[in-house]
């Protein structure tokens, strides 16, 4: 009786084992196979725009790289979306024990959504709030990425694409994506804002980002230091020596304008791009461990002057 009892509850142990990894299989596939269907519309969409109006005419039909950044598109939704949810919550974590809220999701959810003087304001103005205060954070911890050494290994992997177009923009690295989210979640939440209306932003701002990289010659005439333009997001990755460490910000030019960064000559575009002083490995591999390697000292000292 014993026996069978322990082989009906390892034949049961062993279904919902198997039924689990089953459904995180058919999740991940579905997940997966979305990515594919939208990588395939990117590609007719931003081929066709940078087909017709390409701001620099390529001389081949494949550019390098490709390879390594479809294997980035895939890595962004799956990989560092995941660093990035586990990054907020460790540090919402901490937070919620400092202010001595409870550990459970329940406590935690009603602290975040209290009702505060900036939560009662009406959604659309909290919208236009939080839309300028994400940017301006952006603006500056990308700054920041730039100007640290050792934030610098992480956003270099970025920059490492030598021709600029809309699939170059998902080459960000894990850790670079995780540490700019939790600067922009974190304050905002603290003063109050809804969690919903900021990640409501999210995938607006991912999908500008993309079109920001696009190889078009578009800058929007007399809106040009208003909103970021494709044009305006290029100088910020030249190799030219007038546009390094210029442009930040991610949709308002404006930012770069009020604390001394901007660069948007109107009779001309950049023309190279990259990293100067550097040789970023090509593979995605080799991209991903980057940050990790020892480098020559010299290397250090070229990006801490
Ligand atoms: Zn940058």
């Amino acid at each position: 009786m014993a026996r069978i009892i322990t082989r009906a509850g390892l034949g049961v142990l062993g279904l919902l084992i198997a039924v689990a990894v089953i459904a995180n299989i058919s999740t991940a596939a579905a997940k997966f196979f979305g990515l594919g269907v939208a990588i395939v519309g990117l590609f007719i969409f931003f081929g066709l725009i940078e087909h017709f109006f390409p701001a620099i005419k390529r001389e081949k039909r494949r550019r390098k790289g490709v390879v390594t950044d479809v294997i980035w598109f895939f890595v962004d939704p799956t990989v560092s979306k995941g660093v990035t949810t586990a990054a907020i919550v460790v540090v919402v974590l901490i937070i919620a024990s400092i202010a001595g809220v409870h550990l459970d999701k329940d406590s935690i959810n009603t602290f975040a959504r209290r009702d505060t003087l900036i939560s009662s304001q009406p959604a659309l103005l909290q919208g236009v709030e939080v839309f300028v205060a994400l940017d301006l954070i952006a603006y500056w911890s990308h700054r920041m990425f730039h100007r640290r050494a050792l934030l610098w290994r992480y956003h270099s992997v970025h920059h490492s694409s030598t021709e600029v177009d809309w699939l170059s923009s998902v080459r960000v690295h894990p850790l670079n994506e995780a540490g700019t989210r939790v600067v922009q979640a974190i304050p905002l939440v603290l003063l109050g804002y809804n969690p919903t209306v900021i990640a409501g932003f999210v995938p607006l701002l991912t999908l500008y980002a993309i079109y920001l990289h696009a190889n078009v010659p578009w800058s929007y005439g007399p809106l040009r230091y208003v909103i970021a333009s494709p044009v305006f997001h290029r100088w910020h990755h030249t190799t030219e020596l007038e546009g390094i460490d210029k442009d930040f910000a991610g949709m308002f030019p404006w930012m770069d304008a009020i604390f001394g960064t901007l660069y948007l000559p109107k009779d001309r575009q950049p023309m190279t791009f990259g990293i100067l002083n550097e040789a970023v490995p090509d593979t995605f591999w080799g991209q991903l461990t980057y940050p990790f390697r020892r480098r020559p000292a010299a290397e250090e000292a070229i990006k801490a002057a």
